[in-house]
């Protein structure tokens, strides 16, 4: 569904992603992991063409997007994001923060975009919350009000930016669990994650980044048991 291949960018001098090979397949569930600075983010940004990349090629679903003529809201609308921080509109409703850009930018009528967006939050329990603002609901809740808001569009991919990061430790599961059904569903994801243990327990696979580049990837139980390489040893002893 994904496939990167040769992905470089640098800021000034510093270059941050050294040349990235990743393909994923429909369905799959790649967390990426690595020190605070390796990139993960900016790949994650470059993905969704927030960040334009120096140099290789980012095709989605057959088509090349990092190319510079592509329609980037077109491509945006097949890409759902959500960030570290909720970043949800205070004086907008919990429906109309979902249905927002699902309506100015992808172009959704209102009602198709107010219809989905209320299924969506009835499924996670949400749905009596429609009409509120944010500052209502619980960091954990308001979270998982940004993932419907990722979904309202039916992306073809599902970018995850430290999505518990900011939460506390008694709001992270709840937010997890919605992950966790999303995969279920067959959602194709790719993650930046700190939580190991989610990793492990939901990836298909793990990417390991150190210094803009892929230094090992495998199977989550593979991965965490037997690393091969020095640096990936090196971190997941650091973490403990
Ligand atoms: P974390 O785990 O802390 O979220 P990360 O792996 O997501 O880290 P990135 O945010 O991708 O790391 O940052 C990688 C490097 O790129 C860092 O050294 C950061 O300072 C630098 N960087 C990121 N964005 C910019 C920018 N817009 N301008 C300059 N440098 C940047
Ligand atoms: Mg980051």
């Amino acid at each position: 569904l994904l496939s990167l291949t040769g992905i470089r960018k640098s800021f000034g001098d510093h270059e941050v992603l050294a040349g990235i090979d990743l393909e994923l397949a429909q369905h799959e569930v790649v967390a990426l992991i690595g020190a605070s600075g390796s990139g993960k983010s900016t790949l994650l940004r470059c993905v969704n063409l927030l960040e334009r990349i120096d140099d290789g090629r980012i095709v989605l679903a057959g088509e090349d997007i990092s190319d510079p003529r592509v329609d980037a809201d077109g491509v945006r609308a097949r890409i759902g994001v959500v960030f570290q921080h909720y970043n949800l509109f205070p004086h907008l409703s919990v429906i109309d923060n979902v249905t927002l850009a699902a309506r100015h930018v992808h172009r959704m009528s209102k009602a198709d975009a107010t219809a989905k967006g209320l299924a969506l939050l009835e499924r996670i329990g949400l749905g009596a919350k429609a009409r509120d603002y944010p500052d209502r609901l619980s960091g954990g809740q308001q979270q998982r009000v940004a993932i419907v808001r990722a979904l309202v569009t039916d992306p073809a991919l599902l970018l995850l930016d430290e999505i518990t990061s900011a939460l506390d430790p008694e709001l992270v599961g709840e937010v997890l669990d919605l992950v966790r059904s999303l995969k279920e569903q067959g959602t194709t994801i790719l993650m930046a994650t700190h939580e190991m243990d989610f990793a492990r327990e939901v990836a298909d696979r793990v990417v390991f980044l150190d210094a803009g580049t892929i230094v090992e990837q495998g199977a989550p139980d593979a991965f965490f048991d037997h690393p091969e390489q020095e640096r990936t040893k090196r971190f997941l002893t650091r973490l403990g």
